[in-house]
């Protein structure tokens, strides 16, 4: 008897009709003949509400208390699926973190998994039962309640596939699979069948929503059989994510992506001697924040020069305050900050044999007069950050000069 992991969005289960129409999914693949293990979501909003009314309360609450009230969505969908179940015939009980339980390091907020035990899981599918698991939550070892970061409930599933060593894992959500760019800003974005778990982790971590960076990360580790489909469509194929082997007709750019959690700080008069990255940076890993492009030229006095970096938008006035405090270690003249910027991607495999892509990119910007602030690179992927109000317009300007639109 095979085994599949079902994963639904917020959409998915966004009201008692939907939370019905998964019941039927499960029940197809129950029917089937499959054990299903099941991880909702909160309904839509429902996660944005929670989070909204902690910051009513206060810009600097603790964020052990965060956990605590964001992670209630998803104890309400997991009662509701597993009662829909029960009346389709179906015997289910309900999973949260804790009781499961998933153990997660001490992140509050943006906790990662250490361990799942699936030793109660295991007896509810051998007695027949479907598990319905909270997605997006967890505890640590002292039992405090823990999130996985937004976007969580598809790391929550994979890993428990990783764990139960799944047959498939499959994430449904609103859309019918993985675009080359969001379908809902490009209307033309043509659906991948196939794309590597290399590129969907280039993707998500790049601003791609449909799956959680951490989530592609652990599939690619655990080889878990990734698919993402629609939970609106009979028998969807949606998009596989698997090994590069596995591709016969690889794509050369597969995606472009746009993050808009970012922000640029310019660190005017440092000095250029050694030492002064390390302090820098030092200062902000302790702070817990994470720097990506980087920027600094040699000095034209040989005594002074400018350092720019990016970091995301969210974490930019605890940096700033963070360079404050540490100004005279650091030795800068002054701290220029924007957080009007988007990072734009692309992305794809092809990059590695062909040449002229960077060349491209830069010249599609220019002719829609968009100026590119800082560029970074990897095997598989170039990102540029440019100024917030050109977002769309860039985006679209790629993918119709890397031809990737739908052409059925
Ligand atoms: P869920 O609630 O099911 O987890 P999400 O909202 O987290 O769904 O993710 C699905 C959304 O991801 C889609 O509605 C779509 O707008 C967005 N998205 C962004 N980039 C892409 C892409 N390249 N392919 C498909 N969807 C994308
Ligand atoms: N409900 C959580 C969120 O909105 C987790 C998830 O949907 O994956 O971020
Ligand atoms: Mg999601």
């Amino acid at each position: 008897m095979g085994l599949v992991v079902q994963k639904f969005g917020g959409t998915s289960v966004g009201d008692t009709d939907r939370i019905k129409n998964v019941a039927l999914k499960v029940k197809a693949e129950v029917d089937a003949g499959s054990q299903v293990v099941v991880v909702v979501s909160a309904m839509s909003g429902v996660t944005n509400q929670l989070v909204k009314y902690c910051q009513e309360i206060t810009s600097d609450y603790d964020v052990k208390e965060y956990d605590v009230v964001v992670s209630t969505g998803e104890q309400v969908t997991i009662g509701l699926l597993a009662m829909a179940l029960q009346a389709i015939g179906v015997p289910a009980r309900s999973w949260t973190g804790w009781q499961v339980p998933v153990v997660t390091d001490d992140a509050f907020s943006k906790a990662r998994i250490n361990q799942i035990s699936v030793e109660g899981l295991r007896s509810c599918l051998d007695a027949g039962m479907v598990p319905v698991v909270a997605g997006f939550q967890g505890i640590n070892e002292q039992g405090r309640i823990t999130t996985l970061g937004r976007g969580g409930s598809d790391t929550s599933a994979v890993a428990l596939a990783a764990v139960l060593k799944a047959d498939r894992c499959d994430i449904y959500t609103d859309v019918d699979g993985v675009y080359t760019t969001d379908p809902r800003v490009v209307k033309n974005a043509r659906k991948l069948d196939k794309v590597t778990y290399e590129e969907m982790l280039e993707m998500a971590s790049l601003g791609a929503k449909v799956l959680q960076t951490r989530s592609v990360e652990l599939a690619m580790k655990y080889s878990v059989n990734l698919r993402v489909v629609s939970s609106f469509e009979q028998n969807p194929v949606g998009t596989t994510i698997c090994d590069e082997e596995d591709i016969v007709e690889k794509e050369g750019i597969s995606g472009i992506t746009c993050s808009h959690d970012e922000a640029k700080i310019t660190l005017v008069g440092v000095q250029d001697k050694p030492g002064v990255s390390a302090a820098v940076f030092n200062a902000m890993a302790q702070a817990n924040i994470c720097i990506d492009m980087i920027v600094q030229t040699d000095s034209a006095d040989g005594t002074h020069t400018d350092m720019t970096f990016t970091l995301p938008e969210s974490e930019l006035s605890k940096a700033l305050a963070v360079l404050e405090k540490n100004k005279a270690d650091i030795g800068y003249r002054s701290a220029i900050s924007d957080s009007d910027c988007v990072k734009i991607s692309l992305i794809g495999v092809g990059m590695r044999t062909h040449t002229g892509i960077a060349q491209r990119m830069f010249e599609a910007l220019s002719e829609k007069g968009i100026n590119v602030q800082t560029i970074s690179t990897s095997e598989i992927k170039i990102s540029v950050l440019i100024a917030g109000e050109y977002a769309e317009l860039a985006v679209r300007a790629l993918h119709s000069a890397f031809h990737l639109e739908d052409k059925g």
